[in-house]
């Protein structure tokens, strides 16, 4: 179900970005029904951070014709897609990361009399862009289709968005941009989208397991980054927290980020001494 309730006017359509999801989002060929096979591609989950933290929804959207083939069936792949989000969540620190995830299981040479044929979800046709900017409001000339196939840069062009190809640049792809993975592809977005604002993103590392679970102490983390940020000017997009690391991102690009972080580091080493704390606060002292 979909819709606004009490017929207030509804809200302005929003860009977001479309993901696939093999080769993409997680290490596969293009086949998965097994929730324990989900593996991220290095770079993934920054990248995923990037977008989300830039305010774009999340959308996922995969050819599953695995289930025409008589693979897997469709409750399989909604287990899969279930597990990518935890592995997302765990990777990110974000609380919800995909905002929907739409799949085709259609193929016109499955093994499965119901799935065996051609269907407009099926990329290179953008059935399932359009579905989800009907579903959820998405402006689809604003938004990007990221992709490791041509399929999926012609399912994009094809919706009316714009288009970033995982790997090497080809003069006959209909893609927009080319990046080696999907951090680079968030960052070429973000630089499209807004020029002036080029996020910088640096992670510190705890010295002890566990250690930034702890409330107190992130807060008093966050309440020294967020002054650190006035007195040098640099802006501090966020703080994403998991109980062994915290990645900031600010504006200003990867040396603002890399320095940002230092001076960072170095003010809460002083604290935590002050205080009395044992050992190192970050890996690497
Ligand atoms: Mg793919």
């Amino acid at each position: 179900m979909s819709g606004s309730a009490g017929g207030g006017p509804a809200a302005p359509a929003k860009a977001a970005v479309f993901l696939d999801r093999d080769g993409t989002l997680i290490l596969n060929d293009g086949d998965l029904g097994d929730p324990d096979r989900v593996e991220l591609l290095p770079h993934a989950a920054s990248g995923v951070r990037l977008l989300h933290q830039a305010g774009y929804p999340l959308v996922v959207v995969t050819n599953q014709g695995g289930v025409a083939r008589g693979m897997y069936d469709e409750a399989a792949v909604l287990a899969t897609h279930d597990r990518l989000e935890q592995v997302l969540r765990q990777a990110t620190g974000l609380p919800r990361v995909i905002a929907a995830f739409y799949f085709c299981p259609f193929h016109p040479q499955g093994s499965v009399d119901r799935y065996r044929r051609e269907h407009p979800w099926r990329k290179p046709q953008p059935g399932m862009l359009l579905a989800a900017a009907s579903e959820h409001a998405i402006d689809l000339e604003r938004s990007w289709m990221v992709g490791d196939q041509e399929r999926d840069a012609q399912a994009g062009a094809a919706a009316g968005c714009r288009s970033v190809l995982i790997g090497q640049a080809h003069a006959a792809s209909v893609a927009d941009f080319f990046a080696p993975d999907l951090h680079a592809a968030a960052r070429r977005i973000l630089h499209e989208d807004a020029p002036q604002v080029v996020a910088g993103v640096v992670t510190l590392h705890a010295a002890d397991h566990g250690i930034l679970a702890d409330r107190d102490l992130r807060a008093a983390l966050e309440a020294s980054a967020h002054g650190l940020g006035e007195r040098t000017g640099v802006r501090l997009v966020g703080l994403d927290w998991t109980a062994d690391s915290v990645t900031a991102t600010v504006e200003g690009g990867e040396v603002v980020a890399l320095g940002f972080a230092a001076e960072w580091r170095r003010v809460t080493m002083a604290w935590w001494r002050t205080r009395g704390g044992s050992g190192s606060l970050w890996a690497g002292e």
